[in-house]
């Protein structure tokens, strides 16, 4: 039997949080409606931030109130602090999921949230009982686990001990980031494998940015550590506006597209998750990381040429 792997695509999130032309609101819904369809375990579909500070994540609201939801998909909504949680809680279209987020380094915390660990991890006890008084799941994602742009590598006891803290309060799931790229596989391997045999049944996702081409790499090391749940962008879109240096998330497409062809079973249409990572240059306006969007499916056969060809 295959192994099956979990997909979330943060494209309409963590892709357009950084794009400096607002994308409009029924892109938004269109591009949900599309990628709903592609056989994804989840979709993140807006942040609940100030408005003021990440413009293009104004409309959460309005996108939640909007989109077609396909049953079987997970539509998850990420907030930085109480505030954004309550957001969420009370629409009507509420998120399935909320997701917070705490960074790892203390100094890219206040940078991110404004806010002290101390401050975060007692904001998020409260945010346990309304998610649940309202039957939101809730995702922990520990920012800066594998490295931090001001403060260097993390150790591996701080991320394991505010996973534990995030379980500890009830959490559903915690993500594990890469907020800028600075993991390398054998860091992966070591983090998350220490990670699931502390937590072995709760659900461990990984989330990894491309910028130093080790994206795809660390998947296969997150694999071998036992973690099935990842995070990708289509088009390799992504980045954090407060996280100098950050570029794009691994590509979707280019990630199911390995797996597949590895064996696994990822649940997705290819061709359909394709189709929707085309459709992105014309929003963002400017070229995107994705590969095999590019380049066609590894078995996409070409035509033999025509001077090998015999009649
Ligand atoms: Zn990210």
């Amino acid at each position: 039997m295959k192994t099956r792997v979990y997909i979330n695509d943060v494209a309409v999130r963590d892709g357009f949080q950084i794009e400096k032309d607002f994308v409009p609101t029924v892109t938004k819904v269109d591009m949900i409606d599309a990628l709903s369809e592609t056989g994804l375990a989840k979709i993140e579909v807006a942040s609940f931030v100030n408005p003021k500070l990440v413009p293009n994540m104004r409309d959460g609201e309005q996108v939640l109130a909007q989109i077609r939801r396909k049953p079987g998909v997970l539509y998850s909504a990420i907030a930085l602090n109480l505030k954004g949680v309550e957001r969420g809680a009370a629409l009507a279209a509420r998120p399935d999921e909320i997701n917070v987020v705490m960074s790892v380094s203390e100094t890219h915390n206040r940078a991110n949230a404004n806010r002290t660990h101390a401050q975060s991890l007692a904001e998020y006890s409260e945010v346990v009982k309304i998610a649940k008084n309202v039957g939101m799941l809730v995702n922990g994602a520990l920012s800066t686990s594998f490295g931090c742009p001001f403060e260097g590598r993390v150790p591996e006891e701080r991320v394991i001990e505010f996973a534990q803290r995030f379980f500890d309060m009830g959490f559903d799931g915690v993500s594990l980031a890469d907020t800028t790229g600075m993991a390398n596989p054998k860091q992966v391997e070591s983090l998350a494998g220490k990670v699931v045999k502390r937590f072995p049944r709760s659900e461990i996702t990984l989330h990894f940015h491309n910028t130093r081409g080790m994206g795809l790499a660390n998947v296969m090391a997150g694999l071998n550590a036992g973690v099935f749940h990842f995070d990708g962008s289509i088009a390799g879109l992504g980045g954090c506006p407060f996280a100098p240096g950050a570029t794009g998330n691994i590509c979707t497409e280019d990630l199911v597209n390995m797996l597949e062809d590895m064996g696994y079973d990822t649940g997705i249409d290819l061709d359909k998750l394709l189709a929707c990572a085309r459709r992105i240059p014309d929003i963002v306006h400017h070229d995107v990381p994705g590969q095999v969007m590019k380049s066609g499916k590894t078995l996409e056969l070409r035509p033999i040429p025509a001077r090998f060809q015999t009649s």
